[in-house]
């Protein structure tokens, strides 16, 4: 079978990728000239562990190509994915517009029967939508919708891709259930739950999941910041209450408030749905609100450790919005480090893969090549993303090259009675 992922970003890369290793002929598109040129010269326009390999080889295998070239892959390919972005706009709502532009282009090149596909999270009703817009530019054209909302983490998206906990296929053209299921044959061999419903049950799906974890996320950001003034320690509360299976341990880390491409704007769009159907959502707002002030609660607990900031040198570690990612979008480094900036501070930074991403939406930061280069003379350190090499610095070294050990551990890596007994003043979340 051949497909056509429109749309080269952490998604559709991931995507075309794994369809060509289950052998699948797959032809990836992008609007950037400069990303289809790297990748065509199998330079990665971004880090995600395992992923070159994995392009490599395939684009070696001749299974996987790259091109700007909409018309020749939307001829040839039998399937054709929507991976592009959906940013919120001002108000919230998920701006639809490279959607829409890339729906138009398909329309435009269709030569017989395809099965289009939005991978990308998109607002419910846009499968219906695209249906009209393509009947509306050429009533002749033969197709079939699908909605294959995509649940992969970034840091970890190649194992989720392949080893997905569902498969999610919402659809009303039994053809193009039929087709799909064909193309994910691999997974449905390993016996990969498939879940077939409506277009809308699967485009609410990837709203109301993130919205969930979301959830968790400030559900237990507000238990730590109870600790905080209770006295006790959150991750004894998050353990014994994970252990629940009911709830389950995971997304039970307090830390900085969330970030990243995804919940904040699927939060967001989630609101503006419910607004849209007349509904009310107020656990989403209010996780949104509770993600708002817990992303502010950084800076004025660093100044709280620090005091005056102005002057001093604060060493970040972790920019990414999580590990193994050097995914820089809305990463809570970013409001803090302008906190801290616009407070007077200098701040010196490292991050293991994102600095490059980080220069350009930070660009008053002095980066460091390591930790120990970062801490030196410093007047504070903050852990901003928990990227594992972090957890085992020697920390007397730390110590020693400090101008003063002071440490906010926005991640809780480190244990407070440990880091105390070396001779840190440490602040966690809800410790
Ligand atoms: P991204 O911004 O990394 O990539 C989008 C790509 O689409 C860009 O390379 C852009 O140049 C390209 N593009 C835009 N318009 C185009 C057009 N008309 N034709 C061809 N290419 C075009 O975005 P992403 O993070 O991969 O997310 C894509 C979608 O998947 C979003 O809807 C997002 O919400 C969803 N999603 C993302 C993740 C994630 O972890 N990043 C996970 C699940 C779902």
């Amino acid at each position: 079978m051949h497909i056509a992922v429109i749309g080269t970003g952490y998604v559709g890369l991931v995507t075309g990728a794994c369809f060509a290793e289950f052998g699948v002929d797959v032809t990836c598109v992008d609007i950037n000239e400069e990303k289809i040129s790297r990748l065509a010269a199998g330079e990665m326009p971004i880090y995600e562990p395992g992923l070159e390999q994995l392009v490599t080889k395939n684009m070696q295998s001749g299974r996987l190509r790259f091109t700007t070239d909409i018309k020749a892959a939307v001829e040839q390919a039998l399937v054709i994915f929507l991976a592009v972005g959906t940013p919120p706009k001002a108000d919230g709502s998920p701006d639809l517009s490279f959607v829409e532009s890339a729906a138009r282009s398909i329309a435009e090149h269709m030569n017989g029967y395809k099965v289009i596909v939005t991978k990308s999270t998109v607002p419910i009703g846009t499968g219906e939508y695209l249906r009209k817009l393509l009947r509306d530019t050429n009533p002749r054209l033969n197709f079939g919708i699908v909605s294959n909302p995509e649940f992969l983490r970034e840091g970890a998206a190649i194992n989720d891709f392949m080893r997905p906990d569902r498969v999610v296929i919402g659809s009303r053209d039994e053809e193009a259930i039929a087709i799909m299921r064909d193309l994910y044959r691999p997974l449905y061999l390993i016996e990969a739950p498939f879940v077939i419903t409506s277009l809308e049950a699967a485009e609410l799906t990837k709203y109301a999941a993130n919205a969930f974890l979301a959830t968790k996320i400030s559900f237990i950001n507000e238990i730590a910041n109870m600790c905080d003034s209770i006295g006790c320690d959150v991750h004894d509360v998050a353990k014994a209450m994970g252990m629940d299976r009911r709830i389950g341990s995971k997304f039970l880390h307090p830390g900085p408030g969330f970030g990243g491409s995804c919940f904040p704007k699927d939060t967001q769009a989630l609101a503006s749905v419910a607004q849209q159907f007349g509904r009310d959502s107020l656990i989403v707002d209010a996780v949104i609100e509770v993600n708002r002030r817990q992303r502010q609660a950084m800076v004025p607990k660093i100044e709280k450790l620090v005091g005056d900031v102005a002057g001093k040198t604060i060493a970040v570690l972790g920019l990414a919005f999580k590990p193994e990612t050097d995914d820089m979008r809305e990463a809570p480094a970013i409001d803090i480090i302008n906190g801290l900036i616009k407070l007077g501070a200098r701040i010196r930074a490292y991050d293991p893969v994102a600095m490059i991403e980080s220069a350009a939406v930070l660009p008053d930061v002095n980066y460091a090549d390591d930790e120990y280069s970062a801490a030196e003379g410093a007047d504070a350190l903050v852990f901003v993303t928990e990227w594992n090499q972090f957890r085992a610095l020697d920390m007397k070294r730390i110590r020693d090259l400090m101008k003063s050990p002071k440490i906010a551990d926005l991640r809780n890596i480190y244990d407070p009675k440990d880091l105390r007994e070396l001779g840190f003043e440490y602040v966690g979340i809800g410790r």
